[in-house]
Protein backbone atom coordinates (compact mmCIF):
# COMPACT_ATOMS: atom_id res chain seq x y z
CA UNK A 1 0.00 0.00 0.00
CA UNK A 2 1.25 3.89 -1.01
CA UNK A 3 0.40 6.82 1.09
CA UNK A 4 1.43 10.84 0.47
CA UNK A 5 2.30 11.98 3.93
CA UNK A 6 -0.33 12.72 5.23
CA UNK A 7 -2.66 11.13 2.89
CA UNK A 8 -4.47 7.57 2.84
CA UNK A 9 -3.04 4.74 1.96
CA UNK A 10 -4.72 2.66 -0.92
CA UNK A 11 -3.94 0.65 -3.73
CA UNK A 12 -3.24 -2.97 -1.92
CA UNK A 13 -2.70 -5.64 -3.66
CA UNK A 14 -1.26 -8.96 -3.73
CA UNK A 15 2.57 -9.67 -5.03
CA UNK A 16 4.81 -12.52 -5.82
CA UNK A 17 7.81 -12.03 -2.99
CA UNK A 18 10.71 -10.22 -4.46
CA UNK A 19 12.89 -7.39 -4.44
CA UNK A 20 10.99 -3.50 -4.68
CA UNK A 21 12.64 -0.92 -5.96
CA UNK A 22 13.35 2.50 -4.04
CA UNK A 23 14.97 6.09 -4.46
CA UNK A 24 18.82 5.48 -3.15
CA UNK A 25 17.33 8.75 -1.51
CA UNK A 26 14.59 7.06 0.24
CA UNK A 27 13.61 8.04 3.69
CA UNK A 28 14.06 4.89 4.96
CA UNK A 29 17.65 3.85 3.39
CA UNK A 30 18.92 7.51 4.58
CA UNK A 31 17.74 8.31 7.74
CA UNK A 32 16.06 4.84 9.07
CA UNK A 33 12.29 6.08 8.76
CA UNK A 34 10.69 2.76 9.17
CA UNK A 35 8.68 0.42 11.45
CA UNK A 36 7.68 -3.18 11.23
CA UNK A 37 5.86 -5.83 13.46
CA UNK A 38 6.59 -8.95 14.00
CA UNK A 39 3.08 -11.61 14.09
CA UNK A 40 2.43 -15.54 14.10
CA UNK A 41 -0.29 -17.50 12.27
CA UNK A 42 -0.88 -21.09 13.98
CA UNK A 43 -2.42 -23.83 12.13
CA UNK A 44 -5.43 -25.49 14.19
CA UNK A 45 -5.28 -29.17 15.11
CA UNK A 46 -8.01 -29.71 12.50
CA UNK A 47 -4.96 -28.64 9.95
CA UNK A 48 -7.29 -25.89 8.01
CA UNK A 49 -8.33 -23.17 10.28
CA UNK A 50 -5.77 -20.22 10.67
CA UNK A 51 -5.27 -18.52 14.25
CA UNK A 52 -3.92 -15.14 14.12
CA UNK A 53 -3.04 -13.41 17.47
CA UNK A 54 -4.50 -10.37 18.43
CA UNK A 55 -3.59 -8.50 15.43
CA UNK A 56 -5.61 -5.11 16.32
CA UNK A 57 -2.50 -4.90 18.91
CA UNK A 58 0.27 -4.70 16.22
CA UNK A 59 -2.08 -2.28 14.18
CA UNK A 60 -2.12 0.19 17.17
CA UNK A 61 1.30 -0.45 18.19
CA UNK A 62 2.45 0.85 14.58
CA UNK A 63 0.33 3.19 14.45
CA UNK A 64 2.08 4.78 17.99
CA UNK A 65 5.43 4.60 16.30
CA UNK A 66 4.12 6.12 13.55
CA UNK A 67 3.11 9.00 15.12
CA UNK A 68 6.67 9.20 16.75
CA UNK A 69 8.52 8.43 13.70
CA UNK A 70 6.23 11.26 11.56
CA UNK A 71 4.93 9.03 8.98
CA UNK A 72 1.23 8.57 8.26
CA UNK A 73 -0.06 4.77 9.05
CA UNK A 74 -2.50 2.61 7.69
CA UNK A 75 -5.94 2.42 9.70
CA UNK A 76 -6.23 -0.59 12.42
CA UNK A 77 -8.66 -1.93 9.20
CA UNK A 78 -6.67 -1.42 6.85
CA UNK A 79 -3.48 -3.21 8.92
CA UNK A 80 -5.12 -6.25 9.77
CA UNK A 81 -7.03 -6.71 6.47
CA UNK A 82 -3.31 -6.63 4.50
CA UNK A 83 -2.29 -9.46 6.82
CA UNK A 84 -5.11 -11.56 7.10
CA UNK A 85 -4.90 -11.25 2.92
CA UNK A 86 -1.15 -11.97 2.82
CA UNK A 87 -1.67 -15.05 5.35
CA UNK A 88 -4.28 -16.45 3.10
CA UNK A 89 -2.73 -16.29 0.10
CA UNK A 90 -0.22 -18.12 2.09
CA UNK A 91 -2.18 -20.76 3.52
CA UNK A 92 0.04 -23.62 2.15
CA UNK A 93 3.47 -22.14 4.32
CA UNK A 94 1.54 -21.98 7.50
CA UNK A 95 3.52 -25.26 8.83
CA UNK A 96 1.45 -28.34 10.54
CA UNK A 97 0.17 -28.06 14.55
CA UNK A 98 3.52 -27.93 16.62
CA UNK A 99 5.70 -27.71 13.84
CA UNK A 100 6.14 -24.09 13.74
CA UNK A 101 4.15 -21.08 12.94
CA UNK A 102 4.13 -18.60 9.74
CA UNK A 103 6.01 -15.39 10.77
CA UNK A 104 4.29 -12.41 9.64
CA UNK A 105 6.39 -8.94 9.05
CA UNK A 106 4.48 -5.68 8.45
CA UNK A 107 6.75 -3.35 7.17
CA UNK A 108 5.83 0.62 6.98
CA UNK A 109 8.39 2.71 5.97
CA UNK A 110 9.40 6.04 4.02
CA UNK A 111 9.78 5.41 0.49
CA UNK A 112 9.47 9.15 -0.69
CA UNK A 113 13.03 10.97 -2.09
CA UNK A 114 14.48 12.98 0.39
CA UNK A 115 18.06 14.57 0.70
CA UNK A 116 17.65 17.26 3.63
CA UNK A 117 17.19 15.71 7.09
CA UNK A 118 12.97 15.82 6.85
CA UNK A 119 10.07 12.81 6.87
CA UNK A 120 9.84 11.43 3.42
CA UNK A 121 7.21 12.98 1.41
CA UNK A 122 5.57 9.40 0.55
CA UNK A 123 5.43 6.24 2.52
CA UNK A 124 4.90 2.25 1.68
CA UNK A 125 3.31 -0.23 3.67
CA UNK A 126 4.01 -3.87 3.08
CA UNK A 127 3.37 -7.36 4.78
CA UNK A 128 5.19 -10.49 4.01
CA UNK A 129 5.66 -13.76 5.77
CA UNK A 130 8.16 -16.86 6.28
CA UNK A 131 7.06 -20.03 7.84
CA UNK A 132 9.28 -20.29 10.83
CA UNK A 133 10.23 -22.67 13.81
CA UNK A 134 11.84 -21.97 17.59
CA UNK A 135 13.50 -18.49 17.90
CA UNK A 136 16.72 -19.52 20.08
CA UNK A 137 18.42 -22.60 18.87
CA UNK A 138 18.39 -23.92 22.07
CA UNK A 139 14.72 -24.22 20.69
CA UNK A 140 12.30 -24.44 24.20
CA UNK A 141 15.40 -25.04 26.79
CA UNK A 142 16.77 -22.54 28.72
CA UNK A 143 18.39 -19.56 27.19
CA UNK A 144 21.79 -18.16 28.27
CA UNK A 145 21.69 -14.01 28.76
CA UNK A 146 24.51 -11.44 29.61
CA UNK A 147 23.82 -8.23 31.45
CA UNK A 148 25.35 -5.76 29.04
CA UNK A 149 27.07 -2.54 30.79
CA UNK A 150 28.96 -0.71 28.14
CA UNK A 151 26.04 -0.70 25.02
CA UNK A 152 22.56 0.81 25.54
CA UNK A 153 19.52 -0.15 23.49
CA UNK A 154 17.71 2.57 24.36
CA UNK A 155 17.75 6.14 25.63
CA UNK A 156 14.90 8.68 27.56
CA UNK A 157 13.29 10.64 25.31
CA UNK A 158 14.68 8.12 22.26
CA UNK A 159 12.89 5.98 20.37
CA UNK A 160 13.02 2.68 22.44
CA UNK A 161 9.57 2.21 23.20
CA UNK A 162 8.39 2.03 19.36
CA UNK A 163 9.42 -0.92 17.09
CA UNK A 164 11.64 1.53 14.95
CA UNK A 165 14.23 -0.20 12.59
CA UNK A 166 17.30 1.72 14.30
CA UNK A 167 17.22 0.19 17.71
CA UNK A 168 18.11 -3.31 15.89
CA UNK A 169 21.00 -1.74 14.71
CA UNK A 170 21.64 -0.21 17.87
CA UNK A 171 21.83 -3.95 19.03
CA UNK A 172 23.68 -5.71 16.53
CA UNK A 173 27.48 -5.27 18.11
CA UNK A 174 26.24 -6.24 21.45
CA UNK A 175 24.61 -9.02 20.51
CA UNK A 176 27.37 -10.24 17.91
CA UNK A 177 29.89 -10.22 20.41
CA UNK A 178 27.76 -12.05 22.76
CA UNK A 179 26.51 -14.62 20.46
CA UNK A 180 30.56 -15.04 19.31
CA UNK A 181 31.11 -15.52 23.43
CA UNK A 182 28.62 -18.38 23.30
CA UNK A 183 25.08 -16.32 25.17
CA UNK A 184 22.26 -16.83 23.68
CA UNK A 185 21.48 -13.33 23.75
CA UNK A 186 21.89 -9.80 25.22
CA UNK A 187 19.77 -7.95 28.54
CA UNK A 188 19.95 -4.32 28.51
CA UNK A 189 20.00 -2.04 31.76
CA UNK A 190 18.75 1.22 32.01
CA UNK A 191 21.17 3.71 30.85
CA UNK A 192 21.12 6.14 34.14
CA UNK A 193 21.32 4.10 37.11
CA UNK A 194 22.87 0.97 35.13
CA UNK A 195 20.95 -0.61 37.86
CA UNK A 196 17.08 -1.22 36.50
CA UNK A 197 16.65 -3.91 33.92
CA UNK A 198 15.43 -3.51 30.61
CA UNK A 199 14.79 -5.93 28.05
CA UNK A 200 16.35 -8.38 25.81
CA UNK A 201 17.36 -7.45 22.21
CA UNK A 202 14.13 -9.02 21.20
CA UNK A 203 12.16 -9.92 24.03
CA UNK A 204 11.01 -8.57 27.12
CA UNK A 205 11.70 -9.59 30.52
CA UNK A 206 9.91 -11.44 33.80
CA UNK A 207 11.45 -12.69 37.17
CA UNK A 208 9.58 -15.06 39.14
CA UNK A 209 9.89 -14.99 43.19
CA UNK A 210 8.23 -18.46 44.34
CA UNK A 211 7.62 -18.11 48.12
CA UNK A 212 5.42 -21.16 48.10
CA UNK A 213 4.12 -24.22 46.69
CA UNK A 214 1.24 -23.20 45.08
CA UNK A 215 1.21 -21.09 42.14
CA UNK A 216 -0.87 -18.23 43.24
CA UNK A 217 1.30 -17.39 46.03
CA UNK A 218 4.27 -16.38 43.65
CA UNK A 219 4.94 -13.29 42.21
CA UNK A 220 6.11 -12.30 38.42
CA UNK A 221 7.30 -9.07 38.07
CA UNK A 222 8.34 -7.61 35.22
CA UNK A 223 9.86 -3.95 34.12
CA UNK A 224 7.18 -1.03 33.75
CA UNK A 225 7.13 0.26 30.34
CA UNK A 226 8.51 4.00 30.35
CA UNK A 227 9.67 4.69 26.81
CA UNK A 228 12.64 2.80 26.79
CA UNK A 229 11.18 -0.45 26.28
CA UNK A 230 9.14 -2.05 23.58
CA UNK A 231 5.10 -2.80 24.98
CA UNK A 232 5.33 -6.11 24.08
CA UNK A 233 1.93 -7.71 23.34
CA UNK A 234 3.26 -10.87 24.35
CA UNK A 235 4.35 -9.15 27.97
CA UNK A 236 0.96 -7.82 28.02
CA UNK A 237 -1.18 -10.89 27.09
CA UNK A 238 1.47 -12.82 30.24
CA UNK A 239 0.60 -10.29 32.78
CA UNK A 240 -3.21 -10.84 31.88
CA UNK A 241 -2.92 -14.82 32.02
CA UNK A 242 -0.51 -14.22 35.36
CA UNK A 243 -3.60 -12.65 36.74
CA UNK A 244 -5.96 -14.98 35.35
CA UNK A 245 -4.19 -17.99 37.05
CA UNK A 246 -4.34 -16.13 40.44
CA UNK A 247 0.18 -15.28 40.18
CA UNK A 248 0.60 -11.26 41.55
CA UNK A 249 1.94 -9.45 39.21
CA UNK A 250 4.03 -6.16 39.37
CA UNK A 251 5.05 -3.78 36.78
CA UNK A 252 7.58 -1.79 38.31
CA UNK A 253 11.26 -1.01 38.00
CA UNK A 254 13.17 -4.52 38.68
CA UNK A 255 17.14 -4.01 39.54
CA UNK A 256 19.37 -6.02 38.20
CA UNK A 257 20.22 -7.59 41.55
CA UNK A 258 16.57 -9.10 41.82
CA UNK A 259 17.51 -10.56 38.89
CA UNK A 260 20.28 -12.12 40.57
CA UNK A 261 18.38 -13.64 43.12
CA UNK A 262 14.82 -14.45 40.95
CA UNK A 263 13.73 -18.06 41.06
CA UNK A 264 12.54 -18.37 37.79
CA UNK A 265 13.31 -15.84 34.83
CA UNK A 266 11.70 -15.83 31.78
CA UNK A 267 11.60 -13.88 28.12
CA UNK A 268 8.44 -13.18 26.10
CA UNK A 269 7.97 -11.66 22.84
CA UNK A 270 6.02 -13.03 19.38
CA UNK A 271 9.19 -14.46 18.23
CA UNK A 272 10.25 -16.13 21.54
CA UNK A 273 7.09 -16.62 22.77
CA UNK A 274 8.26 -17.68 26.51
CA UNK A 275 11.41 -18.57 26.63
CA UNK A 276 13.07 -19.94 30.08
CA UNK A 277 16.22 -18.37 30.90
CA UNK A 278 19.07 -21.06 32.70
CA UNK A 279 21.43 -18.69 33.38
CA UNK A 280 22.52 -14.44 33.87
CA UNK A 281 25.64 -13.42 33.53
CA UNK A 282 26.94 -10.04 34.68
CA UNK A 283 29.64 -8.76 35.74
CA UNK A 284 31.90 -11.92 34.79
CA UNK A 285 29.62 -13.91 37.60
CA UNK A 286 27.33 -16.54 36.39
CA UNK A 287 23.98 -17.35 37.81
CA UNK A 288 21.75 -20.32 37.09
CA UNK A 289 18.11 -20.60 37.65
CA UNK A 290 16.19 -24.44 37.40
CA UNK A 291 18.06 -27.71 36.27
CA UNK A 292 17.89 -27.33 32.90
CA UNK A 293 13.94 -26.61 31.92
CA UNK A 294 11.53 -24.74 32.45
CA UNK A 295 10.39 -23.73 36.20
CA UNK A 296 7.14 -24.23 37.00
CA UNK A 297 5.56 -21.06 37.25
CA UNK A 298 6.91 -20.35 33.78
CA UNK A 299 6.03 -23.40 32.39
CA UNK A 300 2.41 -22.77 33.64
CA UNK A 301 2.20 -19.38 31.66
CA UNK A 302 3.91 -20.93 28.48
CA UNK A 303 1.52 -23.68 28.39
CA UNK A 304 -1.40 -21.38 28.87
CA UNK A 305 -0.09 -18.87 26.31
CA UNK A 306 0.69 -21.67 23.61
CA UNK A 307 -2.53 -23.90 24.24
CA UNK A 308 -4.92 -20.62 23.61
CA UNK A 309 -2.45 -19.14 20.55
CA UNK A 310 -3.02 -22.78 19.12
CA UNK A 311 -6.31 -23.07 19.21
CA UNK A 312 -5.89 -26.20 21.80
CA UNK A 313 -7.92 -24.29 24.44
CA UNK A 314 -11.51 -22.22 24.56
CA UNK A 315 -9.99 -18.52 24.18
CA UNK A 316 -12.07 -16.74 26.68
CA UNK A 317 -9.47 -14.09 26.45
CA UNK A 318 -10.88 -13.50 22.83
CA UNK A 319 -7.95 -12.59 21.64
CA UNK A 320 -7.67 -15.27 18.41
CA UNK A 321 -9.08 -14.41 15.44
CA UNK A 322 -9.70 -17.41 12.85
CA UNK A 323 -9.00 -17.60 9.47
CA UNK A 324 -9.89 -20.39 6.95
N1 LIG B 1 11.24 -6.11 22.91
C1 LIG B 1 11.80 -5.99 21.70
C2 LIG B 1 12.99 -5.11 21.55
C3 LIG B 1 11.27 -6.68 20.60
O1 LIG B 1 11.83 -6.58 19.39
C4 LIG B 1 10.15 -7.51 20.79
C5 LIG B 1 9.58 -8.28 19.62
N2 LIG B 1 8.60 -7.53 18.96
C6 LIG B 1 9.59 -7.59 22.07
C7 LIG B 1 10.16 -6.89 23.11
C8 LIG B 1 8.36 -8.43 22.32
O2 LIG B 1 7.23 -7.85 21.72
P1 LIG B 1 6.03 -8.77 21.24
O3 LIG B 1 5.64 -9.57 22.40
O4 LIG B 1 4.98 -7.80 20.83
O5 LIG B 1 6.52 -9.59 20.12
Amino acid sequence: MKCNLGGEFSNGELQRFGNIEVSPSAGVLNYGQGLFEGMKAYRKQDGKNILLFRPEENATRMRCGAERMCMPAPTIDQFVEAVKATVLANKRWVPPPGKGSLYIRPLLMGTGAVLGLAPAPEYTFLVYVSPVGNYFKEGVSPINLIVESEFHRATPGGTGGVKTIGNYAAVLKAQSVAKAKGYSDVLYLDCIYKRYLEEVSSCNIFIVKTFAKHLKDNVVSTPEIRGTILPGITRKSIVDVARSQGLKVEERNVTVDELLEADEVFCTGTAVVVSPVGSITYKGKRVSYGEGSFGSVSEKLYTVLTSLQMGLTEDNMKWTVNLS
